[in-house]
């Protein structure tokens, strides 16, 4: 590691820990996918994989054919359930490569039927009915058309039915959550009676994991919980007054160091667009971390690192590759010093939620913000 200035740390044992604290919940007839879209949040889909598969998991689930594919590369026969919109071009490439997808209308299923009649194989999807969301999905009065429209051919096979919650991780209102689940259990009912009764049956994502096992079915879908981070603090709240245990630990650390230290008087100006001046003499470190890696520029004047244990704050804007942090009050920092943007350092702690609530978003978009391109380092 002493040969990078930005990379991700990634904790092994946090990951299987997670995997495991996560298995404790399920349901005995579920089994589980992780879900590895957005590069695996953020994390790295290569490495994550990987380690993920170490520690057993029965299926994983992206958002495009193409992860669908490099996936398919290290793992020749895991289920990999491809969850988000597919152009007619790449069908056949996911057939050839065994991959499911994911259709919700009339068009979708026949060019799957097309395909998987050309090929003579029939074409492995999963049905994903809208349930409240409101984003893709059967609505489930046309669902009766789409059944005559399954019935009709051979060349698809339904392996799977699928939906998501709109707004499980809130705690306070599981009230809409339920009533999707009913309306869920109804098209799967609805589809069995005419002879479709997929193996997989799927909606539940981590605050559903965690919370609710009678939505497990046969598969659930496991994202944020994967990676250590709660889906949201009332997730977390509900489970402390409950009282059970689900031992969560964030696998993810984001580490620069310092480029240069500098004794900065009081009145500089500091960075573009002089938005700040030193409040006194002080010192300030330059960090060669910018918004090009996915520190994102609304944390300028207001990010924290940590250094040596000390909080930093950042001061002035942040630029692409660089940003500038006060270093006064860290007892002899050095240059290549190591600088903690998002983990844990001695008893202080700087979180994707810390982040996030700072710039008023979700530790979702913090984490699958950081750059891919950063090198990724898996700690054993
Ligand atoms: C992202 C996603 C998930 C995972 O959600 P988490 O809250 O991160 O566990 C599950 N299902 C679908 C369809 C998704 O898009």
């Amino acid at each position: 590691m002493q040969r990078y200035r930005t990379w991700i740390e990634l904790n092994e044992r946090a990951l299987t820990n997670n995997i495991k604290s996560l298995n404790a919940l399920l349901d005995s007839n579920a089994r589980f996918c992780a879900v590895v879209k957005g590069n695996a949040y953020g994390h790295g889909l290569k490495e994550i994989t990987q380690m993920v598969s170490r520690s057993g998991v029965d299926a994983f689930a992206v958002d495009d054919i193409d992860d669908a594919l490099t996936l398919r590369e290290s793992f020749p026969s895991t289920l990999i359930i491809v969850l988000g919109y597919t152009l007619f071009d790449r069908f056949k490439d996911a057939l050839r490569a065994k991959i499911h997808l994911t259709l919700y209308d009339k068009e979708g299923i026949e060019q799957a039927q097309s395909v998987g009649k050309a090929s003579a194989r029939p074409f492995p999807i999963h049905l994903k009915i809208e349930t409240g969301t409101c984003r893709q999905g059967i609505l489930i009065e046309d669902l009766e058309d789409i059944i005559r429209l399954l019935q009709r051919s051979e060349a698809v096979k339904v392996m799977g039915v699928s939906t998501h919650f709109a707004n499980v991780e809130d705690t306070s209102d599981p009230e809409y959550a339920g009533s999707q689940f009913a309306l869920f259990q109804e098209s799967i009912s609805q589809l069995k009676r005419y002879g479709i009764d997929p193996a997989w049956k799927h909606c539940a994502c981590s605050a559903a994991i965690i919370l609710y096992p009678q939505t497990h079915q046969t598969l659930v879908r496991a994202g944020i919980s994967l990676y250590g981070i709660w889906p949201s603090e009332l997730v977390e709240n509900t489970v402390r007054n409950q009282g059970f245990s689900c031992d969560l630990q964030p696998v993810l650390t984001w580490k620069t160091r310092i480029a240069q230290i500098k004794s900065v008087r009081m009145g500089t100006p500091i960075g573009y667009g002089l938005t700040q001046v030193m409040k006194r003499n002080g010192r300030v470190a330059i960090m060669p971390v910018g918004y090009w890696d996915g520190y994102d520029r609304s944390l300028s004047s207001i990010g924290e690192v940590l250094i040596k244990g000390y909080r930093c704050k950042v001061l002035g804007r942040i630029c692409m590759n660089m940003s500038i942090v006060d270093v006064s009050e860290v007892p002899q920092p050095e240059k290549e010093d190591e600088i903690i943007l998002l983990g844990v350092d001695g008893r202080q702690k700087i979180s994707s939620e810390d982040i996030a609530r700072k710039i008023d978003t979700i530790s979702y978009e913090i984490l699958t913000r950081i750059n891919p391109l950063l090198p990724r380092v898996v700690i054993a």
